[in-house]
């Protein structure tokens, strides 16, 4: 393996950061990999260390008939270090890939500042460094940091999202709620549920409506991203929008009624000891007071305390299919890379996918080979199809977006909406392993019987 005069630099320690720089590592290069914290956090980060997850403790489906399932699957066969690490400090959560994020976090920050090729600095970086640089300093880039990209960048765009708050455990009424996932699923008891009757839910969606919101910088015009969308928003929407929404009650049924409730709020376990939930789906601006106020109003909720609330926050990015080349180096600057949701993916698992391929477009450079990202009909390569614009129409106008089979080239022929799902897992497996036998690295075969369960 050629190895390069000076490491490469490695900005942002997040999912993106800490893949690319891990992939960099174990390909046999060096790298600086400088992170801001602990010294110094973004408004949405609380944690000290590496690869946190600032709001859901869930990577989402782990059912690699789903697209973002398929995606998981595929970045443990590339040996991800965020995947590994994930899998080791899972917290039960059904279908879903969900983790204790202190012993997540500690644990990427471990592997990676004992890796031999690995060099960690802390502190904030001001400045565009010298030498091959990887930018993957997420939607919460640093003021100073994007102040010095923008004379290469030229433009940036940006959006909001909102995260969900959490709850104490032992504040919740435990005679109200009840453990159950929806028809069942995975666990079977791995949620807890409160139930709310028709006029509870009425009056709470009366208060999400009228409760004071945070209000937006004059100069920030709020672009929502559709599959994040703050409850008052969705209750503006429509008086059943979150009843058919994150409060739907299909496949629950009250053991106290033996009915199935009006509408639910559905908590998620944040740690593996459950002493702590995560109100699911509940992203909000709501200020703090009127959060604290309106979710009292949530059966099971009215002594509630709160672990952290829900907040608004800014997202950064590129637009990735206009200034980047096909590698994610900047095409005015063919010396700085870009990873993670700043090049326009959405999520964590997407964001450490990012990391990932541009592991692999570095290494390329670096060794003066092809640079060979996987197809475009696996979920690496849809990503990929997303970020060069390769998946969308003429005119598209570019926004983030997780993965989704919508990326994927289309399946020809007429099927019914799980079969199509099928299809598009087993034509990503069968690409993939055509792939596999290019990568610079060992690729691990899939693992099988894939579950039979599929989810969107
Ligand atoms: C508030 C909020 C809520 C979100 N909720 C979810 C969710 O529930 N589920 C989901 O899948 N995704 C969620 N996302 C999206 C999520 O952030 C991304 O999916 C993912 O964390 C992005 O990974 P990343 O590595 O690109 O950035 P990050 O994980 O944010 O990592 C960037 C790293 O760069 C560091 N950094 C920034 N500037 C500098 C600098 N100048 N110098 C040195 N270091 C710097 C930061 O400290 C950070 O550690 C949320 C994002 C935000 C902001």
């Amino acid at each position: 393996m050629a190895q390069q005069n000076e490491p490469i630099t490695v900005i942002g320690a997040g999912l993106a950061g800490s893949e690319c720089a891990w992939q960099l590592a174990r390909l046999g290069h060096r790298v600086v990999l400088r992170e801001q914290k602990p010294e110094k956090k973004s408004p949405a980060h609380q944690l000290p260390g590496f690869a946190e997850l600032v709001c859901s403790n869930s990577m989402r489906s782990d059912n690699p008939e789903s697209a973002i399932g398929l995606l998981h699957a595929e970045l443990r066969r590339v040996g991800s270090v965020i995947l590994s690490a994930a899998d080791l400090h899972r917290v039960p959560a059904g279908d879903a890939l969900a983790v204790d994020r202190e012993h997540f976090s500690a644990e990427v920050q471990q592997r990676l500042s004992t890796h031999p090729n690995i060099t960690v600095v802390a502190g904030e970086v001001t400045e565009v460094p010298a030498g091959l640089v990887v930018f993957a300093t997420g939607p919460l880039t640093s003021q100073a940091l994007t102040d010095a990209l923008a004379p290469h960048v030229g433009e940036k765009l940006y959006f909001y999202d909102a995260i969900a708050p959490i709850v104490a455990d032992e504040s919740i009424d435990h005679t109200i709620a009840f453990r159950q996932s929806r028809y069942g699923k995975g666990g079977g008891d791995d949620y807890l549920n409160l139930p709310l009757s028709r006029d509870e839910y009425a009056r709470f969606v009366t208060e999400l409506r009228t409760g004071a919101k945070v209000t937006p910088h004059a100069f920030e015009e709020p672009k929502y991203f559709e599959g994040c969308l703050p409850i008052e928003v969705m209750a503006e929407r429509g008086e059943e929008t979150l009843a058919f929404g994150p409060m739907k009650p299909v496949g629950l049924m009250d053991p106290r009624t033996r009915q199935q409730p009006y509408a639910v709020v559905q908590l998620r376990m944040e740690d593996r000891a459950g002493t702590a939930w995560n109100l699911v789906g509940f992203q909000t601006r709501l200020t703090w007071p009127e959060q604290k106020r309106i979710f009292a109003l949530i059966p099971g909720l009215a002594k509630a305390e709160w672990v952290r609330m829900g907040q608004i926050h800014r997202n950064t990015f590129l637009d990735g299919p206009r200034l980047l080349a096909r590698d994610f180096s900047l095409k005015n600057s063919e010396r700085l890379f870009f990873a993670g949701q700043i090049t326009g993916v959405e999520g964590y698992v997407e964001s450490t996918a990012c990391g990932y391929l541009t592991a692999l477009a570095v290494h390329a450079r670096l060794t003066g080979t092809a640079f060979a990202p996987p197809p475009g009909e696996t979920a690496l390569g849809a990503l990929y199809r997303h970020v060069t614009g390769e998946a969308h129409p003429e005119g598209y106008r570019y926004q983030p977006t997780n993965v989704v089979f919508a990326l994927f080239p289309p399946i020809v022929g007429r099927f019914k909406k799980a079969e199509k799902r099928v299809q598009y897992a087993r034509r990503a497996v069968t690409h993939f392993d055509a792939w596999a036998p290019t990568a610079p690295h060992p690729v691990a075969p899939m693992p099988s019987p894939a579950p039979a369960r599929a989810e969107a």
